[in-house]
């Protein structure tokens, strides 16, 4: 018996649909567009590579890499046999020439490589690249959380780190979330110092010495990690382990003069261009190749995954995958969430009608609008047909939204239709219509019908849009 279960998406996978999709084009055209404005242009990289490049890039030890890729053995290519189209066994298909690839679980690897693959050090510095797309993490599903997720990030890579780099990356995130008009969202920044033993090392020996001292008062993942990475126990959010937290050393106090200098110029940058900003000294990030510079947004409306955007410099990354010594520092932003959160503001907007009022105002992201002019052209009779494909290409060739329905309806099921989909307008094309050249437009809210030549009909409809 055929198997009749029905097919479901995948946890932690979901479908976008529309009108929603509506709003993820927005951001996406937002970004686009922000972005432009401050140089920088879109790469594409591939949704998999190989699996050494996240090993080595995100670090082994992490949660990402250990835990939660996507990872599988590839084919061996075909020997000239397979290729000419013999099959090929199922020996060869798993041999241990079979390369270990992974679905992306992060993008900055990605454009690292591409940077090193095309040669981009002789571009004039520095290259500034921007991505948006899907990624992949097996993780625990829940609100904000899923396996595969949108990010939308940015790149800059080249031989400076001056601190008017990581100050105009960040004022550039800070114009797209005002564009995109998200409110009471917060920047937290940090600086983890540098990979060398005057500085980061030496801090992270005296946070093991510190941590090892209340071990037994420590939560079993803080445990494990101070022999593993004691930084990350900055990150708990265990509530037994806050008030030891609170009294561990901060790294502020322990960076070299250099990193110290670098973070002073970078707050002082961010003042010069007014941005608001909080010093937090508990900010570390997940993956291991960031240093100095690390910053994090977050937004309301998402609960406890409310981080919107996470960011950092990561000197030395492009070298350790082989290419030229070169600075880089960038930043994701978890497009899911910043969506969730543009949902839930604009709920509350809608309870609130002076803030309604404003956001149906054409320029607000279309969450808050309402849907697109819409116009249902209802025919009648076989000989109008010709008619009314030419109007609905006219139409659309001028920007607006047609229903053109497939096959003749009753004039009162038309208008039903027209109805259910939310037309604005009905265009109605009966034989006298046609005949008399004169073509009659109905207002759904209120009923009214006007008679228009064909060639008035466009600029009408630009007037009362
Ligand atoms: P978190 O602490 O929330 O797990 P992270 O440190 O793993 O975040 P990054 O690797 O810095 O996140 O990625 C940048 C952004 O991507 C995050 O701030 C978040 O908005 C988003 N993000 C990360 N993982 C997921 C996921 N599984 N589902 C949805 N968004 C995600
Ligand atoms: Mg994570």
């Amino acid at each position: 018996m055929a198997n009749k279960s029905k097919f479901q998406a995948i946890k932690g996978t979901r479908d976008l649909l529309p009108p929603e999709t509506a709003l993820w084009n927005h951001v996406e055209q937002t970004a686009h567009e922000v972005f432009r404005t401050f140089g920088f242009g879109e790469i594409r990289v591939p949704i998999f590579e190989p699996t050494e490049l996240f090993a080595r890039s995100i670090g082994e030890d992490t949660d990402v890499v250990g835990k939660e890729m996507y990872t599988f053995s590839d084919r061996p290519a075909p020997t000239e046999g397979e290729a000419n189209g013999s099959e090929s066994s199922l020996a060869t298909r798993h041999s241990p020439l079979a390369t270990s690839i992974s679905l992306r679980p992060e993008a900055t690897a990605s454009v690292c490589r591409a940077y090193i693959e095309h040669s981009m050090q002789q571009l004039p510095q520095p290259v500034k690249l921007y991505y948006t797309g899907p990624m992949f993490r097996r993780e625990r599903p829940q609100k904000g959380r899923y396996r595969q997720f949108y990010q939308i990030g940015a790149e800059v890579l080249g031989g400076q780190d001056a601190p008017a780099i990581d100050a105009e990356l960040i004022e550039m995130l800070m114009t797209f979330f005002d564009k995109l008009e998200l409110k009471g969202i917060e920047l937290d920044i940090n600086s983890i110092g540098h990979n060398a033993p005057n500085c980061r090392p030496a801090y992270v020996e005296l946070l093991r010495a510190e941590l090892t001292k209340v071990k037994d008062k420590l939560g079993a993942d803080s445990q494990r990690r101070i022999d593993t990475n004691p930084l990350r126990v900055l990150d708990s959010k265990l509530e037994s382990e806050q008030p030891i937290i609170a009294k561990l050393p901060h790294i502020a106090d322990h960076l070299c003069p250099e990193c110290a200098a670098h973070y002073a110029a970078v707050k002082q940058q961010l003042q010069l261009r007014g941005i608001i900003y909080r010093e937090n000294w508990r900010l570390v990030r997940g993956l291991d190749y960031y240093m100095r510079t690390t910053f994090e947004i977050t937004a309301p409306g998402l609960g406890s995954q409310n981080a919107v955007c996470g960011g950092g410099r990561y000197d030395g990354l492009v070298e350790l995958l082989g290419g030229p010594p070169t600075k880089g520092i960038g930043f994701a932003i978890g497009e899911d969430r910043l969506i969730l959160s543009l949902q839930e503001q604009a709920r509350q907007s809608e309870a609130d009608p002076e803030r309604a009022a404003r956001a149906a105002s054409a320029n607000s992201p279309p969450a808050t609008r309402h849907s697109p002019l819409l116009i249902y052209i209802a025919w009648m009779g076989q000989n109008t047909y010709a008619t009314a494909v030419r109007a609905a290409k006219d139409l659309r060739n001028a920007g607006f939204s047609v229903e053109l329905p497939p096959s003749e309806l009753k004039f009162g099921k038309a208008l039903g239709q027209a109805d259910k989909l939310g037309a604005k307008f009905a265009l109605i094309l009966g034989e006298d219509e046609v005949t008399e050249g004169l073509w009659t437009l109905k207002t759904l809210d209120d009923g009214a019908q006007i008679k228009l030549p064909e060639p008035a009909l466009i600029e009408h409809l630009r007037k009362s849009s």
